[in-house]
């Protein structure tokens, strides 16, 4: 019991040394006083390491930068060496003067190179001459990764439901303007695309793919986050599947929309 009450005495004078020497100030001042931390300079902030690396920007604005890979140049030898359809075989698509045109019938062109994280710039034109209306007029698409499309219509003029429209995450997200030109002008497309993460759940999510788009340099999708793949009918959330690298596709619609100067950016 003695011994016992010994341990116990010896236990409780190492605490408090233990405490005192908790508190005790690390730099010497006046009994009492707590260390002051020294003081900030404007050098502890700078970061000087790794160097960000350099890339060229594009000669105007929406050419493409030196760490580019282009995929569409006007050249009819670009078109066969990143493209092929749908079943892997050469695409039947044109190239009439410098412009990539869907041909009716001859089903979606995609990347032969698959991408995660992108982003794309994409130059495209509905026809000059009007035919149909809705989303019979000047429609395609730009599929990311494949399976999420940003509409392509000519939204000049012609009303249809406002998540269908040029600038859409179809049937998802309306774009937040309309910064459609007329048909048979020339219009961009800029999209950043952060792909979708999958956790042991392969149908659904971990984080989900997320656009940002401008349209002609306006700001329409920003940094959205999206439900599920494309449909043009049903739920998205029903039809996720875990999925890996996809290619940029663009859609035959039937309508002969004209591509040009498209390039991505793998980030
Ligand atoms: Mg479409």
């Amino acid at each position: 019991m003695k011994k016992l009450f010994t341990i116990s005495l010896m236990l409780l004078a190492i605490g408090v040394v233990t405490a005192q020497q908790q508190t005790r100030p690390a730099q010497q001042g006046q009994p009492g006083q707590l260390p002051q931390p020294a003081r900030m300079t404007p050098e502890m902030t700078e970061i000087w390491e790794p160097e960000v690396p350099i890339v060229e920007p594009g000669a105007q604005p929406g050419m493409p930068p030196s760490d580019a890979i282009i995929l569409f140049d006007g050249s009819e030898a670009l078109l066969n060496k990143e493209w092929e359809d749908a079943r892997g075989n050469p695409t039947k698509w044109i190239v009439k003067n410098g412009e990539l045109v869907c041909v009716k019938g001859s089903g979606p062109i995609k990347t032969k190179r698959k991408f995660t994280d992108f982003q794309l710039h994409i130059e495209w034109k509905t026809p000059s001459e009007v035919t149909g209306e809705g989303q019979g007029r000047g429609n395609s698409g730009v599929y990311l990764q494949e399976l999420y499309e940003v509409q392509i219509l000519d939204s000049y003029n012609n009303r249809t439901y406002r998540n269908g429209q040029a600038g859409s995450i179809y049937k998802q997200y309306a774009p937040l303007v309309n910064a459609s030109r007329k048909p048979g002008e020339w219009q961009t497309y800029d999209i950043i695309y952060t792909a979708p993460r999958f956790g042991n759940d392969s149908t659904s999510y971990f984080t989900p793919p997320r656009v940002t788009v401008l349209h002609n340099g306006v700001l329409i999708q920003n940094n959205v986050s999206l439900r599920g793949p494309t449909l043009y009918i049903g739920i998205p959330e029903y039809s996720i599947k875990k999925h890996g690298p996809g290619s940029i596709l663009l859609q035959d619609h039937g309508n002969p929309v004209a591509f040009r100067n498209i390039w991505v950016r793998e980030l």
